[in-house]
């Protein structure tokens, strides 16, 4: 029987430390720092993401800001409003949530963050300085997963990890962290033939495909340690995520739920990244004061 790794704690413990980090911040009367979040349209579920991400600013005492735009704004007033962000010293990391309306170019828009501020480390200059295995920001899923990791002492060195999924947000990434730690990295995608076989050789076993059911018990080498980072919201209106959680479960030492999981890490990774900024910021300040 597996041990449950429960995302919540450990993101619980994150905050805990980030929020004696923001009071020996004020104590050295030093500014505060601060995530703007910029939301365009009325999506429910981008909506209440946003809410989660400025109640964990408040909850560790970072500032938080929510700045919204209906779906009609324009391109143009979005990119002046990220123009105007990047010159703003006391912001220090933005971040325009995803997906945007249908109209707008992401790719620009992500482009246009300063590469210092770009919290959700999805800025060319920051995916490069990743593969570069240069200090940047990371994306904020991935390195959730690589805490995890952290969190039950699991040494990557020399084993095998599987990551089922290769975008940008996910996929990639997490396959290039595990690579930094030494791990035999496999990635494997839609197109990918005898998946099945693939991951029952992985000690470590990373999915963020986004299709439940798809990993099954023909999927997991006995011991394996399992990351469920899909999530897909069901008919029946709960999470699911890629891994039939009673298949595995049983087969693995270490395996995720969903929810509960990897989810919760985002949003506590997502703080840590802001401070982050703030300290790479700090370098060029000096002691920084309201
Ligand atoms: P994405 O851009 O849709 O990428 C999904 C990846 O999975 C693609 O590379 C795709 O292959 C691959 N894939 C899809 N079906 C597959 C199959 N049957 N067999 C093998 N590979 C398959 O999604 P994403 O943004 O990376 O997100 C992945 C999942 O993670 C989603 O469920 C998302 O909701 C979740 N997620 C969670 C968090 C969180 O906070 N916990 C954050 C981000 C994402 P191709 O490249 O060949 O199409």
């Amino acid at each position: 029987m597996a041990q449950i790794i429960w995302g919540t704690e450990l993101a619980a413990k994150i905050k805990i430390d980030l929020k004696a980090e923001m009071d020996k911040l004020r104590a050295l009367n030093e500014r505060t720092p601060g995530l703007t979040v910029i939301l365009v349209g009325d999506d429910p579920a981008s909506i209440s993401y946003v809410t989660n991400k400025q109640k964990a600013c408040r909850e560790v005492g970072m500032k938080g800001e929510i700045i919204t735009y209906p779906a009609s704004v324009s391109e143009i007033t979005l990119l002046a409003k990220i123009a105007e962000l990047n010159q703003d010293e006391r912001v220090d990391g933005i971040l325009v949530q995803l997906p945007l309306p249908a109209g707008f170019d992401a790719q620009r828009i992500t482009e246009a963050i300063a590469v210092e501020k770009d919290v959700d480390g999805l800025h060319p200059l920051n995916i490069g300085r990743l593969q570069l295995n240069q200090e940047c920001l990371v994306p904020c899923t991935p390195s959730g997963v690589i805490e995890i990791l952290k969190s039950i002492g699991c040494d990557l060195r020399g084993k095998r990890a599987v990551v089922i999924g290769r975008s940008n947000l996910v996929g990639r990434p997490v396959a290039q962290l595990m690579l930094q730690l030494d791990a035999t990295v496999t990635v494997c995608h839609s197109k990918t033939p005898d998946l099945a076989a693939i991951c029952a050789q992985a000690d470590i076993l990373v999915t963020a495909a986004g299709r439940p059911g798809l990993v099954t018990a023909d999927f997991i080498k006995p011991g394996a340690v399992i990351i469920d980072v899909g999530t897909v919201r069901g008919q029946d209106g709960k999470l699911h995520g890629d891994v039939v959680f009673a298949e595995a479960e049983p087969l693995a030492s270490y395996i995720t739920p969903v929810p509960k999981g990897g989810g919760p890490m985002t949003v506590a990774m997502l703080l840590k990244n802001t401070l982050k900024a703030y300290e790479m910021r700090k370098k060029d300040h000096g002691i920084w004061t309201e």
